[in-house]
């Protein structure tokens, strides 16, 4: 755990007492702070208590007098659509509004690092799509070559869960737009921004404040080096607004699709290449076909981010390219999970949207494609451009039928289930197929979250092999 500094003998009050809200709390005991800990669920009150915290109902009329900070949790709106009532409250006491991330980058620097001859550096991801996994593969690469990492933020592990820094080492975050929206300190060494399509806008008030707060992690942190997706028109704002001229080696540009050789620094997938191209010339290329654990064209754009990053840092092309080939990819995203007769099955359950599921669509040639679940406003009618690889669709879920109605001439078997959907996609498959799970849609009708959907996908396709 890392304590968190600047807080000795101070009242600090922790809205929401999740995984993160815990950690925090815990970071600012440890760092002397008073902790006024509170969650409007009475089960997550319990849990604290469990864990030792005492409470503090930040409704009472006096519970402000004398706090110094609030940290929220990233689940609990702060500005829109509404601010929750005991934010809305700190902020008019001006009390000063934080979350953790902010302070872990005011108490990441230990005292222990005028000792080293190398600092420890912080790489940060944020963007649409793509964030776990370009975090996860930059973790990977760095690992693999036998850099000290950690990774957290949005992944899953709290930033106050990490152990404190050892020389050399660098911290992987991923960080949603909630995050770096209310962070007092963004301070990166490296920033990365994957791509922007519209998502939670009613937490951001529309496009323009999600963009905003994505924003932040550059425009606030100030990172030596800016690696940003310019696939997007946000995206080469951001990029032509941070360099100095096109020649500013301080901001990396990456894309897949663009060729983009005229830039200080840039690195782009095309046809399945990846290129680095440094002051004019090109200085590493390397044959994305063939590594199994990043298809598709989404992510090579993950693969060109985490070049890009890692390079930033000091990595040599051979030692990524020979890490990119052992990348087993992330449960629940593009995961081949089992491969027989030539027949591969790949789980994407986490492609609750229809944005997330054309990528997908458009990463393989021969797609039996199983799909529903608890479909989004605006249907799939989008996906249409993308259906050219689907051989057939397995419906299922909620929306099953709203989506068989939208597909038209695609054939189709309504299956209600996945257990259903997994027997006659598995059995109709012919060698060259991909049985693929990308629902465009949310799990909640028949599981508790994505990750339990693709696994009951996942069992079923081993059971179905007789690998189970
Ligand atoms: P995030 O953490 O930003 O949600 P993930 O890496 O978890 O991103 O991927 C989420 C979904 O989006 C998955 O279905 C995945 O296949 C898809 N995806 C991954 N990378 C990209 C990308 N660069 N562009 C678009 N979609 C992507």
């Amino acid at each position: 755990m890392i304590p968190v500094q600047g807080f000795e003998r101070q009242k600090v009050a922790v809205l929401g007492l999740g995984r993160s809200g815990l950690a925090t709390a815990a970071a600012l005991a440890a760092g002397g702070a008073e902790v006024l800990a509170w969650d409007d669920s009475a089960e997550a009150r319990a849990n604290a208590e469990a864990a030792g915290f005492s409470l503090n109902d930040l409704g009472r009329a006096d519970a402000w007098q004398g706090v110094a900070a609030l940290i929220v949790s990233p689940g609990i709106a702060h500005l829109y659509p509404a601010p929750h009532k005991l934010i809305a409250r700190a902020m008019a006491e001006g009390v000063a509004v934080d979350n953790d991330i902010g302070l872990f980058f005011r108490s990441w620097a230990g005292e222990d690092w005028d000792q080293f001859d190398v600092t420890p550096k912080c790489v940060a991801v944020t963007g649409s799509n793509g964030k776990s996994t370009t975090t996860a593969l930059i973790h990977h690469i760095l690992q693999t070559a036998g850099r000290p990492t950690q990774m957290a933020g949005n992944i899953g592990r709290a930033v106050f869960d990490l152990a404190p820094a050892v020389e050399g080492e660098v911290v992987v975050l991923e960080l949603s737009s909630y995050q770096t929206e209310l962070a007092r300190a963004l301070t990166p060494d490296v920033a990365v921004f994957t791509n922007l399509t519209p998502d939670h806008l009613d937490r951001h008030g529309g496009l323009g404040g999600y963009f905003a707060a994505k924003r932040r992690l550059f425009a606030e942190g100030g990172p030596d080096r800016a690696v940003i997706g310019v696939d997007e028109p946000e995206g080469v704002f951001l990029a032509d607004q941070l360099a100095v001229g096109p020649e500013d080696d301080r901001v990396i540009r990456i894309s897949s699709g663009q060729k983009l050789g005229a830039f200080g620094w840039s690195v782009f997938a095309r046809k399945g290449f990846l290129a680095e191209w440094r002051k004019g010339r090109q200085v590493a290329s390397v044959d994305l076909r063939a590594i199994a654990g990043l298809p598709g064209a989404h992510n090579h754009q993950n693969a060109c981010a985490a070049w890009a990053a890692v390079r930033a840092l000091g990595v040599p092309p051979r030692e990524i390219e020979a890490a990119l080939h052992t990348f087993a990819g992330l449960p629940h995203r593009s995961q081949t999970v089992a491969e027989a007769g030539g027949v591969r099955f790949v789980n994407d359950s986490k492609a609750t949207n229809v944005d997330s599921a054309a990528k997908a669509l458009q990463a393989f040639a021969r797609i039996r494609w199983i799909a529903g679940g608890l479909g989004k406003e605006g249907g799939i009618g989008a996906l249409k451009p993308h259906l050219g690889a689907v051989v057939k669709a397995y419906l299922i879920g909620h929306s099953g039928r709203d989506f068989a109605l939208e597909l038209g001439e695609v054939p189709q078997e309504i299956c209600e289930t996945m257990e259903r959907a997994v027997a006659r996609a598995a059995s109709e498959a012919e060698p060259g197929d991909v049985v693929l799970l990308a629902p465009a849609a949310a799990s909640f009708d028949q599981y508790a979250n994505f990750e339990k959907r693709g696994e009951h996908f996942t069992a079923l396709v081993k059971a179905h092999l007789g690998l189970a």
